[in-house]
């Protein structure tokens, strides 16, 4: 089984994994582990060793001594502490314990001994102030707290390193990656595409490797840089890139690891973030994901963290707090800078801002060759057709679609990857993977068939939507069924025509499943979603609706902009009544369309679905052959380009 789709544009992101932490960490979390459990049972071997009753030389009960003792056996007695050596008259030596607190000779007196039998030993009593004597009555209350604390140490040392930080949490936990590390440096050109971002940054890099030269000439140095675009579009890539190019230590931190459960820990991971940063100028900060502390305050969007914007006030202090000849740059990170606060934007802050777009044709076959390195191809991959046909995907999808096209040729005992693998590769990146086990019976077949036809149908026949490439009833990822369209042209802007077919396309799918079964199913709850979206915003945000005119209610982010929070509108109620109005013609429209197709075709819309419930998948050549044989001309378009229709 290939690893979940989920986890694969992460997969470089695991570079991290050889960032060297701040904190130095044993190699290896056993070695420290055996060293602490060698030096426990070390001291309990002392702590054994110090008070065994010695048992090598015999014992003596004191009572059996005062028997021998009257048999005049016993030369001497030497006692030290309670501790006594018996020296008998043989020579042999015995051990034996007196009463504490009681003379040895009052003892031996009580067992019945006069003072002649003792008169006749030698008693010696040695003095006990010594080391040995220190020792032993200390050691039994220390040796366990010695113990206690060792196992503390360790712990807190475990905890550490587990990255728990119970003992440590006001610290940053950024990662530092080391210009001299040659083995994770990212430059440039690992970065393919986005051209215009590094451009802008390669002033950013002109600065930190020769700052002196800007100083001198009076000019400010950009403080913050914002590195803005759609998720995978390569902004972590960028941002390690940049370091590495200029040759500077790199602090990377995640905006959510600044936000954790004890208040006031954000604020000061900020300040100790920014001291090592400054400590090791010239250097860069990334913080990835700024979103995550640095959404607009004040307006209770995800809970009112008070968290949050404490540590968005300590990063914009300490952004302030810059020295103009100071060498650190801090370079954040985010997809969603529609919701960031205005405060971040300002001059003086992360006045810069680089947009990353998603990569276009030329792009993707840039990053495909990138990713392709480290690959064996067979003769037959040509990376441009996949170019082609990945439109929308962004940098860390075909990063992800390269991995699967290996791991579809290691499966089938391939050394090299065909163009066959990545051509698969391609739908289950887009898609998630089929789920062959996903049976469906024999009535879900034929219902989603229908709406499947009911799709390409729609698509075939509306002037402005895009021919089918692919029909499928076989399941993927969550959809049941899919149709691929193929786009006329790499188009970065789309026509009211268009939209309008493509809500009559999306509408296919419910109208064939209520003209052919007069019922619907939960089927087409996406497809109504998306067409809702794509309506509305012709109505809001297009100036596509005559009704409601050319101008734009709402912006790009929805209506949680800059200082408002949701459910604010800047429209009145009536405005907002026309809107849905309009939303609701332009779909009951697109319906009426769709309808008229489908009734019109019905018997291709047959044709299409006995084809599908027979074979699960149809191509596009036998598609068109389809359409011909039931009097549709195809569209004749260049062979490039997926859109997809669940
Ligand atoms: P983001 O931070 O924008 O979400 P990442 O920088 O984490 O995206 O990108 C994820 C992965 O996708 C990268 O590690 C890289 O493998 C790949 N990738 C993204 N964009 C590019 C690009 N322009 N060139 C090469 N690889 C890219
Ligand atoms: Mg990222
Ligand atoms: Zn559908």
């Amino acid at each position: 089984m290939p690893p979940p789709r989920s986890q694969k544009p992460k997969k470089t992101d695991k570079r991290g994994s050889r960032w060297s932490p701040l904190t130095p960490r044993s190699t290896d979390p056993w070695s420290s582990f055996t060293t602490t459990l060698a030096l426990i049972v070390l001291l309990a071997l002392a702590y054994s060793y110090a008070f065994r009753t010695d048992t090598t030389p015999a014992s003596v009960t004191l009572s059996a001594l005062a028997t021998d003792i009257r048999a005049g056996q016993v030369e001497s007695i030497a006692v030290s502490g309670n501790e006594l050596t018996v020296t008998y008259t043989d020579k042999t030596e015995k051990k034996g314990k007196k009463e504490p607190d009681a003379a040895l000779t009052e003892t031996l007196s009580s067992y019945g001994l006069t003072g002649e039998a003792l008169a006749a030993v030698q008693i010696e009593v040695k003095d006990q102030s010594g080391f040995r004597y220190w020792f032993f009555s200390l050691a039994p209350i220390l040796l366990p707290l010695i113990l206690i604390g060792v196992f503390i140490w360790f712990l807190s040392k475990q905890m550490r390193q587990g990255g728990v930080q119970a003992f440590t949490f006001g610290q940053s936990k950024a990662r530092m990656i080391d210009p001299k590390d040659t083995a994770q440096r990212v430059t440039f050109s690992d970065v393919a595409g986005a051209k215009e971002a590094k451009e802008e940054l390669t002033e950013i890099v002109d600065f930190l490797k020769n700052p002196k030269k800007f100083l001198d000439i009076g000019a400010r140095i950009p403080k913050g840089v914002l590195l803005m675009g759609a998720p995978g579009t390569g902004k972590t890539l960028l941002g390690r890139a940049v370091a590495g190019e200029a040759g500077v230590p790199f602090f990377s931190i995640s905006g959510s690891e600044f936000v954790e459960m004890f208040v006031g820990v954000g604020a000061s991971r900020v300040r100790d973030l920014f001291q090592m940063a400054k400590r090791a100028a010239p250097a860069i900060i990334f913080v990835d994901e700024i979103d995550a502390v640095g959404r607009v305050r004040g307006t209770g969007v995800g809970g009112g963290n008070d968290e949050r914007e404490q540590t968005l006030n300590q990063i914009l202090v300490e952004m302030d707090g810059f020295e103009p000849n100071e060498k650190v740059i801090v370079m954040a990170a985010t997809n969603r800078p529609d919701v960031l606060d205005p405060a971040l934007l300002r001059p003086g802050r992360f006045d810069r801002r680089v947009t990353i777009d998603l990569p276009d044709r030329d792009g993707r076959e840039e990053i495909l060759k990138i990713h392709a390195r480290k690959k064996p191809l067979a003769e037959d991959v040509n990376l441009k057709v996949i170019a082609e046909r990945t439109p929308g995907f962004s940098g860390a999808e075909l990063y992800s679609l390269m991995n699967e096209g290996a791991i579809l040729a290691a499966r089938e005992d391939r050394k090299k990857v065909a163009q066959f693998d990545l051509i698969r590769s391609i739908e289950k990146v887009m898609l998630g993977p089929e789920r062959k086990s996903h049976v469906l019976n024999k009535k879900e077949k034929e219902i989603t068939a229908y709406h499947e036809a009911g799709h390409a149908l729609v698509s075939s026949v509306l002037p402005f939507a895009d021919p089918v490439h692919k029909i499928s009833i076989i399941s993927r990822g969550r959809a049941a069924g899919y149709t691929l369209k193929l786009p006329l042209e790499d188009t970065k802007m789309q026509s009211k025509n268009e939209f309008l077919d493509d809500i009559a396309v999306s509408l296919g799918g419910y109208v064939a499943e209520k003209e052919i079964f007069g019922d619907v199913t939960t089927g087409p709850s996406n497809d109504l979603q998306v067409l809702t979206a794509l309506a509305r915003d012709m109505v809001t945000r297009y100036g596509m609706s005559d009704a409601i005119g050319t101008i734009a209610i709402e912006g790009d982010g929805g209506r949680a902009l800059f200082g408002r929070g949701i459910g604010e509108r800047d429209y009145s109620e009536a405005m907002s009544a026309k809107v849905d109005a309009e939303v609701k013609r332009i779909i009951d429209e697109a319906y009426a369309k769709a309808k008229h197709i489908i009734t019109e075709h019905r018997s291709v819309l047959d044709a299409i679905s006995r084809t599908l419930v027979e074979k699960e998948t149809i191509e596009r050549d036998d598609f068109e052959k389809l359409l011909i044989a039931n009097g549709i001309t195809p569209k004749v378009k260049k062979d490039i380009e997926h859109a997809v229709v669940a």
